[in-house]
């Protein structure tokens, strides 16, 4: 079987018989996969020396393309990330990109997908008390974006005529961004879009930080977020973890 040695993060992890473990990873060579990890929990020194949820790492890889369950050879972490767990806000943001990652990152390599993942984790692991929404936002814009199915902000999803900036405009899910007014009557009722929203949401698109507003606007952002991925979902499973990202904010206000 071929040995692949590429970047990778842990997105998610589980426990598998009695000395295994499972762990789905994004990786910046091979995507989103699913590896076992055999006697993960009785020799940890073989998969570094303590691979948690969030660490990235140099792993090997034994792949076979036909299998849904690769198997990890080997995992030396370089970055653990403990300081999510340090301040509130981190996890919940960090889990929701993971999430995000899980559901929407194929099978096929994807270097600038990866690498906008991982600066998105920097950026919630460095944010200050009271940032890591506005970080987690701006990180799952971005890795939107780099997924490929960013929505227009500048032109009108419908008619692409230019929108201007000055007024509050609606955001159609089903259409993937703004809409004109010409084009908006005969659409399902959607957002409204103020002036300071779109801008933040331009910036995030593009990999630029920039502050979401106050508690509401933050609060608002979220929702418009989950419903954006929600509609582009073509499983209808919940997404868990933005879920409790938003009631985390909701308690946290
Ligand atoms: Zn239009």
């Amino acid at each position: 079987m071929p040995l692949v040695a590429t970047e990778a993060v842990v997105l998610h992890t589980f426990d598998y018989l009695e000395s295994s473990r499972i762990y789905r990873i994004a990786t910046r060579d091979a995507g989103v996969l699913s590896v076992l990890a055999k006697g993960a929990r009785r020799a940890r020194t073989r998969y570094g020396s303590a691979v948690d949820l969030f660490a990235q790492g140099d792993v090997r890889l034994s792949m076979k393309p036909s299998r849904d369950l690769q198997t990890l050879v080997g995992f030396d972490v370089t970055r653990a990330r403990p300081e999510l767990a340090a301040v509130p806000g981190r996890i919940t943001a960090a889990a929701a990109l993971a999430e995000l990652m899980m559901r929407f990152g194929g099978e096929e390599p994807a270097p600038a997908v990866y690498d906008a993942l991982v600066a998105a984790l920097d950026a919630v692991a460095r944010a200050a008390c009271g940032a890591a929404a506005d970080a987690g936002l701006a990180g799952a814009w971005h890795l939107i974006a780099r997924l490929g199915f960013g929505p227009s902000v500048d032109r009108c999803g419908v008619c692409q005529r230019p929108v201007p900036d000055a007024q509050p405009v609606p955001f159609s899910h089903p259409v993937g961004g703004v809409v004109c007014d010409g084009c908006v009557r005969g659409l399902p009722t959607g957002r409204m879009l103020p002036p300071p929203a779109r801008l933040a949401l331009r910036a995030w698109l593009a990999g630029e930080p920039s502050p979401a507003g106050n508690d509401a606007a933050r609060r608002a952002h979220q929702r418009l977020l989950r419903e954006f991925l929600a509609e582009h979902l073509t499983d209808g499973r919940e997404l868990r973890a933005f879920a409790v990202w938003e009631r985390a904010a909701w308690d946290a206000a």
